[in-house]
């Protein structure tokens, strides 16, 4: 898909406009939906018709925002739900039953690794975790009974690169779905399925909607996945309010404009970090000291908007670097237009032991950002007071 394509289906992909013609696309608050006749409710019913009928399973805002999506990340179908979470509970109840394993990437978000290594080994379903870079642990750790190899690129917030292409020959030569997770990217930056993946899932609640306000997720993928699915969604319910979902499909046409600056500002602030004194190592895949710099540009368009870096110091000196923010946000949702910053050893990933943390590498000194559309000086003056206190 050319930069142009994107542009026009990020604007008009996925419209449909109703006998009043309006020009932006309308929100639908409606449960349910009437038939002109007991022939024609038995024929929704039955699916021998096309056609809405309650809206546990469709809703045309809902459509809209799902064709939309779906042409952005170039995918048959997209089915939309009430969370990133449930993006991901979706797919695994959808596709997957008792005695399957999956293969999922070290850590992942923290609920999807407590939803994988968790709550679904109640239900038979067991999964094993890789390292993000090592395809060696991808091939020695996929089973005959792997359904699924499930992976976020980058990580978070280490910022580690899945190798997109050979991770899908290795789950495609082991008869395994590949799923990524596209929450940071998102398709302006990067297209798994043009790169071999089966399905996308999303995190709306992070770029998509891009300014904070409401939670979503979304699957993607090719028409029978998507069925499956779609068959767990509008039978278990976890599907998105209309109004969240309109909030996305606006969302959506300023995304990869969002998605550049954001990236730029995210690039000026990795590259000033890596100059100032007390920094022990930046991570971020823009920068070319970055140990997969090269793999991660012939993937994604460019770095990303998370930069997280390791201050000298420990704890406490991360920690005044954070309190010392006037114009960054304390907090842990990240893809907003304003710009947040996280301690995870503290926060995200303070439920792990320490040598858990430890052995995922998440220091008593990392600090994570997520950068928003601020004026990179005000990020910087933010962060220097606290280096220098
Ligand atoms: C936030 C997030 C999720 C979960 O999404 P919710 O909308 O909070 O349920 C899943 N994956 C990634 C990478 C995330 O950042």
């Amino acid at each position: 898909m050319t930069e142009a394509d994107f542009d026009t289906l990020a604007i008009r992909g996925g419209t449909e406009r109703t006998h009043f013609s309006e020009h932006s696309e309308a929100l639908f608050l409606t449960s349910s939906f009437v038939f002109d006749n007991a022939a024609q409710a038995a024929a929704r019913f039955s699916g021998e018709e096309e056609g809405y009928v309650y809206a546990r399973f469709s809703n045309p805002t809902v459509t809209m925002m799902q064709n939309r999506l779906a042409a952005l990340e170039g995918g048959e179908a997209c089915v939309a739900t009430s969370s990133g979470m449930s993006a991901i509970l979706s797919l695994v109840m959808g596709t997957m039953k008792a005695g399957e394993h999956v293969v999922a990437t070290n850590g992942l978000f923290g609920a999807s690794q407590q939803l994988l290594g968790g709550i679904m080994p109640k239900f038979g379903i067991e999964t094993t975790f890789v390292p993000a870079s090592d395809l060696d642990a991808f091939r020695a750790a996929v089973r005959p009974n792997t359904r699924l190899v499930f992976v976020e690129t980058p990580s978070n917030p280490l910022t580690e690169i899945v190798d997109i292409a050979a991770v899908a020959d290795i789950a495609h030569s082991a008869g395994a779905l590949f799923a990524v997770d596209n929450c940071f990217c998102t398709p302006a930056l990067q297209l798994p399925l043009a790169l071999g993946a089966d399905v996308v899932v999303h995190s709306a609640t992070k770029y998509l909607d891009g300014q904070g306000r409401v939670l979503g997720g979304a699957v993607v993928g090719g028409k029978p996945v998507m069925e499956e699915v779609f068959k767990f969604l509008r039978t278990a319910g976890p599907c998105i309010s209309p109004f969240n979902a309109w909030v996305i499909l606006k969302g959506l046409e300023t995304l990869r404009l969002r998605m550049e600056a954001q990236s730029a500002n995210a690039l000026a602030l990795a590259s000033w970090l890596e100059g100032q004194a007390g920094i022990r190592r930046v991570y971020y895949p823009g920068l070319e000291s970055h140990p997969q710099h090269g793999l991660a540009l012939s993937q994604q368009r460019c770095g990303g908007a998370i930069v997280s870096f390791e201050v000298e110091g420990g704890r406490e000196a991360a920690w005044r670097v954070v309190d010392a923010c006037r114009t960054m946000s304390i907090t842990a949702n990240l893809g907003d237009t304003r710009t947040t910053i996280t301690h995870p050893a503290s926060t995200t990933h303070g439920r792990l032991t320490a040598e858990a943390r430890a052995a995922a590498g998440i220091g008593e000194g990392l600090i994570r950002i997520a950068v928003g559309l601020e004026s990179v000086e005000d990020l910087k003056r933010d962060l220097m007071s606290g280096l220098q206190s």
